[in-house]
């Protein structure tokens, strides 16, 4: 094995823990997952049957750490060590293909956690220096800036007042002992900064005091991405300790799906404790302000509306009712499309996948599914996508596609059908 190998190897084993080697003992390569995986469906390419991207692991695993592996290393019927070709030929799977969605997971009988046991593998790719140069570029945007798209505190503040002058709303940037923090994708601050605007007149009509903070404002977390894990635990305690410094009781994750995870989820056990604050998200926030009434709805959007569930904030956060009630209230026609919910297909853009160029055909090809699901609508004129990221793989797609329905952020959305 060369170095490469060896270290991503040792990592592979690192990362088998009982609950990765359970899996690989428990495939029974029924293949019902393919069925379930975008990549496979729009393809028809068998490369990409979710438990075959997982292959070089389970074979590192069989080799060197399976029960009797060294009497079957011994006797020559262990496996062959895997090599730095097979981890180089196998990285469009790992990286391009899969966006660790959990669609696989809903099918799998034996239940097996496609998305979880990637995120490990790719540990062992990133600490070999064999992550894909997109994602390598991110991090070292997030080791200069904080932010992987490299936007700057100097950047955010431009953005902030601009926003400010649109809505006529101060948005205080460090105040010590807000009830809510709010951080933003660095997506949402250069794509979408209506965002902010869209915070500004929901919180000053519910009457909720609330901060960014000027060390911590960026979310997204490339390290979980790119499968390094003390690198997302440094982008969780950036968080962190700017909440705990500014003494807030909330943390308000983002219109981003593996954001969200990151911070609520996995932080706590990235930390070892628990936080000092509470992690919402802004539509469980949301949600909850309407209900109370602070947030009444005024003057719906007549449009035919739906909504796509990114796949970290539905199948892997559980907010299926809070985005469908604040879409009752703010839209006329609002209509599901088929699979929503648990069973959504991913944009095609998650789990890095969108920072990744290499990856952009294979993307665009999987948006064909997310196509046949938009298509379906008799009439469809705008859809909710309540993540930044999706929301670019989205307006790329239908570019691709020559469709022209619109992309909307659902914050922005509230906001704008807001009782005056
Ligand atoms: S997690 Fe999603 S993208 Fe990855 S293999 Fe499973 S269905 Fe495909
Ligand atoms: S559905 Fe589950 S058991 Fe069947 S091949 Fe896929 S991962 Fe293995």
């Amino acid at each position: 094995m060369t170095e490469k190998a060896d270290i991503a190897v040792a990592k592979f084993l690192e990362h088998t823990d009982a609950e990765a080697a359970s899996f690989f003992d428990a495939c029974v390569r029924c293949g019902e997952c393919a069925e379930a995986c975008h990549f496979f469906l729009s393809t028809k390419d068998p490369h990409f049957t979710p438990t075959y991207k997982l292959e070089p692991m389970r074979r590192a695993y069989a080799r060197d750490k399976a029960p009797f592996s060294g009497l079957k290393k011994a006797i020559g019927l262990a496996p062959k060590p895997v090599t730095e070709e097979e981890l180089v030929e196998w990285g469009p799977l790992v990286y391009d293909s899969c966006n660790m969605c959990g669609r696989c997971t809903l099918v799998c009988p034996m239940g097996i956690d496609i998305a979880g046991t990637i995120r490990k593998m790719r540990e062992g790719y990133a600490a070999a220096g064999l992550a894909p140069e997109g994602l390598e570029r991110s991090v070292e945007f997030v080791k200069k800036t904080s932010s992987p798209m490299g936007v700057t505190l100097k950047a955010l503040e431009a953005q902030i007042k601009h926003q400010e002058k649109e809505c006529g709303i101060p948005i205080e940037i460090d105040k010590q002992g807000a009830d809510y923090m709010a951080i933003f994708s660095s997506m949402e601050i250069m794509g979408y900064p209506e965002v902010l605007g869209a915070y500004a007149k929901l919180f000053k009509k519910a009457g909720v005091s609330w901060t960014i903070s000027s060390v911590a404002y960026e979310a997204t977390n490339v390290g979980v991405q790119i499968g390094d894990g003390p690198l997302a635990k440094e982008i969780v305690k950036r968080v962190v300790d700017a909440a705990e410094a500014l003494e807030v009781k909330h943390v308000i994750s983002p219109e981003c799906g593996h954001a969200y995870g990151a911070i609520r989820w996995a932080g706590p056990n990235m930390m070892g404790r628990q936080f000092k604050f509470e992690v919402v998200h802004i539509i469980e926030l949301l949600d909850k302000l309407r209900r109370e009434g602070k947030i009444p709805p005024g003057k719906k959007d007549g449009r035919k509306i739906t909504l796509h569930d990114p796949c970290q904030i539905i199948r892997r956060g559980g907010l299926l009712k809070e985005p469908r009630s604040l879409l009752d209230d703010s839209c006329d026609n609002f209509v599901e499309m088929k699979y929503a919910g648990l069973t959504n297909f991913c944009c095609g853009g998650g789990g890095g996948v969108s920072a990744n160029p290499r990856a952009k055909d294979l993307q665009t090809k999987a948006f064909s599914r997310k196509m046949g699901q938009l298509d379906a609508i008799k009439d469809l004129e705008a859809i909710v996508v309540p993540c930044g990221n999706c929301r670019t793989v989205f307006e790329d797609g239908l570019d691709e596609y020559e469709s022209d329905y619109e992309v909307l952020g659902l914050s922005e959305l509230v906001a704008q059908t807001l009782a005056e």
